[in-house]
């Protein structure tokens, strides 16, 4: 496949090619079409396959650029991912002028604040500070169309999950869910049965 096969506008296309990208990965070729047709995945796979761009395309591909409220959510494990995460994203979205603001933990909040007051397309952070921001009102979620679970097993590990399910319980519905994990332990299960919809299976 070519990326050009994929209902990219030419900002998104432009992105990917100066990112040096020739062709999708396996991963983003069974991601990126499911996303653009907003059905609910669950990717089994490792870092390396290029899962961060498999999400990362379609939802800077899909998000409204007029629309002020955040109307994506990427749940991390760790700082360190949100801010790599952050850092893909904006490379994706950079044509687009996509926002996409990074809230973790041990963090000053009312940087964080700000940047939540300002125009927003995309958030990303961990859990904890996810919750500080939804309870405070600083985080309007009631927009969130697009919601990714990264590294799942990773949050079960790190003692997440019921964190993982207030915030999901905070949002519309109405959404995409993409949950990506390296091994599919039952606690992950479950929660992929309680709140995805009829969920493809990736497997790379
Ligand atoms: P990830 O699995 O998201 O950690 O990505 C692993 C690395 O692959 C990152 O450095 C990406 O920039 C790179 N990458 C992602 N997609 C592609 C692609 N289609 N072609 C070449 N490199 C890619």
């Amino acid at each position: 496949a070519n990326f050009k096969d994929y209902p990219l506008s030419n900002d998104i296309l432009k992105a990917i090619s100066m990112l040096n990208f020739k062709r999708p990965t396996s991963v983003q070729e069974q991601v990126i079409p499911a996303v653009l047709e907003q059905k609910d995945i669950i990717v089994k796979s490792q870092t390396g396959s290029g899962k961060t761009a498999a999400f990362a395309i379609p939802i800077c591909e899909l998000v409204d650029w007029e629309e002020n409220k955040p109307q994506a959510l990427v749940i991390t494990p760790t700082r360190e991912l949100a801010i790599q995460v952050k850092e893909d994203i904006f490379n994706i979205g950079r044509f687009k002028r996509i926002k996409v603001p990074a809230i973790y933990g041990k963090s000053p909040f009312i940087k964080q604040e700000k940047q939540l007051k300002q125009k927003t397309h995309v958030v990303v952070g961990t859990p904890g500070r996810i919750i500080d921001h939804i309870e405070r009102g600083t985080f309007d979620t009631s927009k969130i169309k697009y919601l990714v679970i990264d590294e799942a097993d990773e949050m079960l590990n790190m003692g997440f999950i019921e964190q993982i399910q207030t915030i999901i319980n905070s949002l519309s519905k109405e959404r995409v869910t993409v949950l990506l994990s390296a091994t599919m332990p039952k606690d992950i299960e479950a929660l992929c049965n309680k709140y995805m919809k009829e969920p493809i299976l990736v497997e790379i």
